[in-house]
């Protein structure tokens, strides 16, 4: 029996577990894939206060070996089932089938990339088309590629590809960017950057590899065929809850319904970073959430003694 659980091993729970150890409690992460969350695929994170410049891989290392030292355990695998019991407790079923039991419940489960919404995108996704330009940009060097979205993610990935790439073709479905206007004029700089503006992808074409994209000017419903071999989609993230919709409520987005305290309705379920309504969504403020979920989970559990 832990004091705490949390899932999810992104910056918001390595803070929660962080937390909860040095606050006296028994601390269990349980973690799908890797520990690190979204961060581990940004190349330079610049923007954590007293820390400079670091990669994302780094500084998610650091935590982890942060809260593990501290005590923090971890589990791997995917949660299928998380129920509270009568006696109050929560029991916590994964994927692998290993059956683990807490008091109190810390959800920081991420968010997921948004689909390109396009006919054959899962077919193209690994022969083209990708999710992640850190990840997967080395395997475009010297091609054309185009970069889908106008937020901050799309404006560094192009930023990143043009390092990389022949020509980066940056498509943005609006005429103004969401992200950064320093980065917007830094990449206008770019000879080998092309803003298109106004369009939205139709088509992807190749076979079994991409080597073509087909987007529409909104505008003018003119049609034009990027000679591309990369597509990378930066659309945003979407919740990825719905394991969790009957232990406790969501908002219509299908994030955790919660304040800026992480409570939820539920008693001893926190939530914290970007699984949970709210309007920024930061490095820096998931930690925040993480502190601010362990800390009200470490007053419940001291509560019930
Ligand atoms: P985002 O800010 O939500 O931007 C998503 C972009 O995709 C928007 O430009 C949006 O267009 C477009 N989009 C979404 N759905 C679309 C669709 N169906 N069709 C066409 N276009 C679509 O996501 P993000 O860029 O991943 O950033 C997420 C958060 O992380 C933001 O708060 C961002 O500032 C932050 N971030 C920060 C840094 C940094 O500070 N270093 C780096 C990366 C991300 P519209 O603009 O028209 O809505």
């Amino acid at each position: 029996m832990y004091d705490i659980i949390i899932v999810g091993a992104g910056p918001a729970g390595l803070t929660s577990a962080i937390y909860g150890v040095r606050g006296g409690k028994s601390v269990l992460m349980i973690e799908k894939l890797s520990y690190g969350g979204q961060i581990i695929n940004t190349p330079e994170v610049e923007n954590y206060p007293g820390i400079g410049i670091v990669s994302g891989f780094q500084l998610a290392s650091d935590m982890y070996e942060q809260a593990t030292k501290l005590g923090a355990e971890m589990a791997f695998g995917e949660v299928v089932s998380l129920e509270k019991n009568a006696d109050v407790n929560f029991k916590i079923v994964t994927d692998g089938g290993e059956e683990f039991e807490a008091k109190s419940v810390i959800l920081a489960t991420g968010v997921k990339s948004r689909p390109l919404g396009v006919d054959r995108e899962e077919e193209l996704t690994g022969m083209g088309v990708s999710y992640c330009a850190t990840c997967d940009g080395a395997f475009f060097r010297g091609k054309n590629v185009a970069i889908m979205g106008g937020g901050n993610t799309a404006l560094e990935d192009a930023e990143y590809m043009s390092t990389i790439a022949n020509k980066v073709y940056l498509v943005h479905r609006r005429d103004k960017f969401r992200g950064d206007r320093v980065t917007v004029d830094r990449l206008s700089k770019k000879d080998n950057v092309e803003f298109i503006l106004n369009s939205v992808p139709k088509a992807l074409k190749g076979s079994p590899k991409l080597d073509a994209l087909v987007i529409e000017n909104t505008q003018s419903g003119e049609l034009r065929e990027l000679d591309v071999q990369g597509v990378f989609v930066a659309y945003g993230q979407i919740a990825q809850n719905a394991a969790f919709d009957k232990l406790t409520e969501l908002d219509k987005g299908g994030f955790f319904a919660s304040s800026e305290d992480c409570m939820t309705k539920t008693e001893g379920v926190f939530v914290a970073g970007d699984c949970r309504s709210k309007a920024r969504r930061q490095l820096v403020t998931a930690t925040s959430d993480g502190a601010t979920a362990a800390m009200n989970a470490i007053d419940y559990l001291n509560a019930q003694e």
